[in-house]
This record gives structure tokens, sequence and C-alpha cells, in this order.
């Protein structure tokens, strides 16, 4: 993040141990930005808002949106929406204000990006945040410095509740390119020594280099796992076919994109503890952890969360959200494009006064459409028990044709494609056209990331 073009096509020609030295001076430069001064106070604060009341909850949030209307007031974008809809935004219940404004998509954001900015803010006291959409619809804003500590600091409150602490090691499966396409050798990885962080590469994880990737988690420091889950079920379903051996983690934590029931299952028989999972995007509209109970609870203080139905898809919700952390570039009722299920009433007793989300669906259009019009999501069930396929993928195509990608493993045979079949026919009904390809491997989006379902 944040490395120039320029500079990163310099990174990539530099020999491994200037690549290394390279990645630890960012690493250096980003801890300083994320973890420096004013990060204690923050963290002592989330952690404290962990353990509110009800009523001490309800009245941070409305003296945070209440500051944040009055930040959004502050820019040319919001001043006449507010005005256009007559909305007075220091009126007495900051939320009743909210309600009276439109949902605003990534695209009208990105349309009136330099009108959402707080022209009083000085550049310099800012963070330059990039965000890769998964259709190649990027967008670029600012935040403040208080934004992106609150945000490792709820990070970090997480992970605590799970057993980790900051400066553990950690091996980390992302999308970042730290390793050149071209190399075809070990090391596969790079070290960040000041940020404790051990990079892999997900581009070049494949069965010959597999045992490879084992022996370097098992010679290093780690006590954890963290990263996208399709790169980390298959590294878990590789090391399972070649019986290889995995060092002894606390956790491994996912993030980017949703953790599938198949990976988790994976994973947690490769090795050996619970892979757990956190939801949040860039603009930080909404932020939810799983606890240790295994629920999934919005982050309620972080920001402020809506859930809108999906028309016609009942039980399912938009995620809408306020990102009241930051005022430098204040987003109100911002869609995130995604979509999750909730569980209702659900009461944890873990303590936690935070909703509980029962499923994290990912993007609106993770979804088959049928002939008839009916939407089916979930499909990451019909791979549940598919042990010999290593990855696959559900193409969509206009004319309602549906062809599933598989990768196979070693074990892969015509009975893995019947019963694969028989699974898609129940879900999908005997109408639509099916088959199954076999690949070498699955493409991923722009930034990296794995798609289970994709329209072509
Ligand atoms: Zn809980």
């Amino acid at each position: 993040m944040g490395r120039s073009m320029n500079l990163e096509s310099l990174y990539l020609r530099l020999p491994v141990t200037l690549q290394n030295l390279a990645v630890g001076v960012e690493g250096r430069r980003v801890e300083k930005r994320r973890y420096g001064n004013g990060y204690d106070q923050v963290q002592t604060a989330v952690l404290t808002r962990d353990h509110f009341s009800y009523d001490q909850l309800q009245t941070y949030r409305i003296e945070r949106l209440r500051l944040h209307l009055a930040a959004a007031s502050r820019t040319r974008y919001w001043q006449r929406r507010f005005s256009d809809l007559g909305i007075d935004p220091g009126r007495s219940d900051p939320f009743e204000a909210l309600d009276k404004l439109p949902i605003v998509a990534k695209d009208e954001v990105r349309a009136h990006r330099q009108d959402i900015s707080d022209p009083a803010l000085n550049a310099h006291d800012l963070i330059s945040v990039h965000t890769s959409g998964t259709t190649g619809s990027g967008l670029i804003f600012f935040q403040t410095r208080e934004m992106e500590q609150v945000t490792w600091a709820t990070w970090w409150r997480y992970r605590q509740s799970h057993g980790l602490r900051k400066g553990e090691w950690c091996a980390y499966f992302g999308g970042r390119s730290v390793v050149p396409l071209s190399q075809t050798t070990s090391p596969y990885w790079r070290w960040n020594r000041p940020g404790h962080q051990l990079f892999f590469s997900g581009y070049h994880l494949s069965a010959s280099t597999a045992s490879e990737y084992a022996k370097a988690l098992s010679n290093s420091h780690i006590t954890w796992i963290h990263g996208y889950p399709s790169m980390i079920a298959l590294l878990a379903t590789l090391a399972i076919e070649q019986r290889l051996q995995l060092p002894k983690i606390k956790v491994v934590t996912t993030g980017a994109e949703s953790l599938l029931p198949s990976q988790k299952s994976i994973i947690a028989e490769a090795f050996g503890v619970p892979a757990i999972q956190h939801y949040g995007q860039a603009e930080g509209v909404a932020n939810i952890s799983e606890c240790p109970n295994g629920k999934m609870h919005v982050d309620e203080d972080y920001s402020g969360v809506e859930f809108v139905p999906v028309a016609d898809n009942p039980g399912l919700f938009r995620v809408i959200g306020t990102n009241w952390h930051n005022q430098a570039f204040p987003l109100l009722r911002y869609d995130t494009g995604d979509v999750v299920v909730i569980e209702p009433d659900s009461v944890c007793t873990c303590g936690r006064l935070g909703r509980v989300v029962s499923v994290i669906d990912g993007r609106a259009e993770d979804y088959i459409v049928l002939q008839n019009g009916a939407k089916i999501g979930r499909l990451d069930h019909v791979f549940k028990d598919m042990v010999n396929i290593r990855e696959a993928q559900i193409v969509q195509y206009k004319e309602g044709r549906i062809v599933v990608r598989v990768v196979p493993g070693q074990r892969y045979s015509l009975a893995d494609e019947k019963a694969l079949l028989k699974e898609l026919e129940k879900r999908l009904g005997r109408d639509s056209q099916t088959s199954i390809k076999c690949v070498d491997s699955i493409p991923r989006t722009k930034s990296g990331k794995f798609r289970l379902v994709i329209r072509e």
C-alpha cells in the first residue's frame, strides 16, 4: 500500500537480501505511523469501550455521530445535501438527521471525492487510502491519524480476545506482491522484522512448492497466521495431501474475503486450530469481529452500521455504514456492497453488546441467478465434502450456462465429478446447464482476491 509503481518495479528487481531490507524499512515506517504517538491512549479508550453498558454505548454513539455531522457540514458535498433535504445537522437527535439522508453508493462518492474532503484539514497530517475495488473500481481518499489508530486498536481488541498480543510473529498470506512473479525458486517469502511479519507469496503456492512453505513456517517463530482464507485453505489442502509438517500455532485469522465453511474445516484439520474472521473495509464504515464464542459481533462503537433488507431475499441484509472516526472524509450511510445474514435477537454469553451476524456473504454479486430469476447464494456448501478438490469457482455466463472450474487434487476422480454435479443439481435444479471444467489454477481479481462466483 502506498508504494508507487516506480518504487514497486525497482523493488521487484532487487536481490532477495535487499528486498528483505526494503520490506523492513517500509515495515518500520508503517509501524511508527499506526502505533506511534497517541496510539496507547487510543487503544486504552477502545478497550474501555468493550466494557461499556448499553447506556454508555448509546451516549458514545450519539456524541460521535454529532461530531461527525458537524465535520460533514464543513464539506461542500454534505453541506449541499443537508440544505437540499432540509436537514439541520446540529439538531438534538443526530440519528434522526442521518435517517433523512439517502444511501450513498460508491460511484457517487467517487464522483464527488473532492467535495467530500474537509477543506480545512492539512493534507500533510492525513493518510492517503487506496481501495482496490473487486471490479477494478477503486477509490482514493484521506483519513486522519486518529482513524487509522482507532481501526488498528479495534482490530487488536479482537485479536487480543483470541489470545494474541502485539509483537508476536505472524505469517501473512495476502494480496501483496512481495516476491516477483518471475521468480521460480525458493524463498517465496520476505521478512518484515520491525513488524514481526513473515510475508508469503500467494501466487507461488502450488503442489510443487507447498513443502517449502511448510518448512519455512516451521523454521520461523510465528505464533499465528493471518491472511486471505483462500490462500491459507489451499496451503492446508496441500499439507494434508502431502502429509507436510506444520508448526504449532495459536490461531488462524482471516480477512479480505469471506471465510467459507469448507475453508474453515480444512484449516482446522491441517493446523489443529480454528480459523476466525473479522469483516471490515478500507472506508471504515463497518467492522464486525468474531468473539471467543464464535459469534460475529458488530463493533458498535467503531462506526454507525445499518442493515437494510435486500429486496426479494428475506433474511439477507445490505451493510450500510457511517465512518464516524474519519472526519477527513465523512461518509454517511455509505453502501459497502456487502451482504450479511443476521441472527435476530441473539444474545451472546460473551457479554458484548454488538448485534450478531451469522454469515458474511460477501459481495451482493456472489449469487447465481437462475432462468426464473431466483437468486441462489451460499453455494460454498456445495463443496463442503469435496475433499479431492483443491479449489473451485463457479462461473455464470449471460445465457444461463454455469461452468464450475475445478482444480483437482491428487485423488480426484470421476466419482467426485458425479458427486459435485449432483450437489449442484440439488441447489440449482435440472433446468440449468451445468458443467465442470478442470483447470490448473483459479484466476484471482486485480487485487489478488479469490471469488467463488463470477459472471462472464
Ligand atoms: Zn459473543
